[in-house]
């Protein structure tokens, strides 16, 4: 790919001679090529200082950058001296403001991406955006940083060799419990954002729906009040229900299955409840072995007398 992008071309200053580190920053941010089309930014999460250099060069020469907030974006723009115009781009706007982004890309612009922090398009607005670039040919960058979902995931203490990112779950009560069940089987380490308030409630129904899982709630990364709790689901599900409403963001990473089997017969028996309402029994009972550790035929078992209405732990012998 050819680079027909602007780069300042400015000259370390003398007061940067005496400085190799602010020397060696601002040859890096001067000899960095922005090419025209859409580059999707990430920024901090928190810590103003997680920027990278080439974001800073990116915003630095865009001709307009596209965010959610323009007062949010402005405190980045304030901060690092940034003087390309802010456009609102979000939800409610994205067919217009889309409209008007791919129409200025068209002509040659340098648009950047920004969302109030973090990754644009990991749970934010973007898709949409990317997906009408792609369509009309206009080329496309990543300038890779901070996600909240990952800076908890590598924190966690969990496997990191697989991982599902599950975004945020629905916030009535039935909805959510319905998403964790279908979220239970899958092997991976699961990363899901959620609100402060709803934390409590969501933590309870993990536990009851996944069972003995190790987990962690990441609180705050990278700002002053940064905290990790980590523990099993039901741990968790006590501290927080023990304690205050958390402050400020809170991202939630799950083992995957079968990474604790300390699993009790009644945490196997409440998890095929909830498993038996929408799945036959041998599906059930595949599920939930693959999410305990449990042997596959001692479940299935436990499975068919919990169908028929009697107690998981009775002693029937049925043969599989
Ligand atoms: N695009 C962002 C990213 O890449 O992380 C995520 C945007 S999403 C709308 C916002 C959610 O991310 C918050 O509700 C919280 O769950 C999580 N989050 C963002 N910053 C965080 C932080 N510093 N610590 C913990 N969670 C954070």
């Amino acid at each position: 790919m050819t680079y027909g992008g602007k780069s300042s071309g400015g000259k370390s200053s003398t007061a940067m001679e005496g400085d190799p580190i602010a020397g060696a920053i601002r040859s890096k941010l001067d000899s960095t090529i922005v090419a025209p089309g859409l580059h999707l930014v990430a920024t901090p999460i928190g810590n103003l200082a997680d920027i990278t250099l080439r974001a800073l060069a990116v915003l630095t020469r865009a001709d307009v950058i596209a965010c959610e907030d323009t007062r949010v974006t402005g405190k980045l723009k304030s901060t690092f001296g940034l003087t390309a115009p802010l456009l609102s781009y979000h939800d409610h706007n994205a067919a217009k403001a889309g409209a008007a982004l791919i129409k200025r890309l068209k002509g040659g612009d340098i648009v950047a991406l920004v969302s109030d922090a973090g990754t644009p398009l990991i749970s934010d607005p973007g898709y949409r955006l990317v997906r009408s670039a792609i369509d009309a040919d206009i080329p496309v960058f990543c300038v890779p940083g901070p996600s909240a979902a990952i800076a908890a995931l590598v924190s966690a203490g969990l496997p990191t060799d697989r991982f599902f990112y599950a975004g945020f779950l629905p916030s009535r009560a039935g909805a959510r419990r319905e998403a964790l069940a279908g979220l239970t089987g899958i092997p991976a380490t699961l990363v899901l954002y959620e609100s402060p308030k709803r934390l409590r409630a969501a933590l309870a129904d993990m536990a009851e729906i996944m069972g003995p899982r190790n987990a962690a709630i990441a609180r705050e990364l990278t700002k002053r009040h940064e905290e990790i709790r980590r523990g099993s689901l039901a741990d968790l599900a006590l501290h927080y229900n023990a304690a205050d409403t958390p402050k400020g963001e809170i991202v939630v990473v799950i083992g995957p299955p079968g990474d604790d089997p300390t699993a009790t017969a009644d945490d196997v028996d409440n998890q095929l409840r909830v498993a038996l309402q929408g799945k036959t029994v041998r599906d059930a009972a595949d599920e939930v072995a693959a999410a305990t550790g449990w042997a596959r035929r001692e479940i299935y078992q436990r499975a068919l007398r919990l169908k028929t209405g009697g107690n998981g732990a009775d002693s029937d012998d049925i043969e599989i």
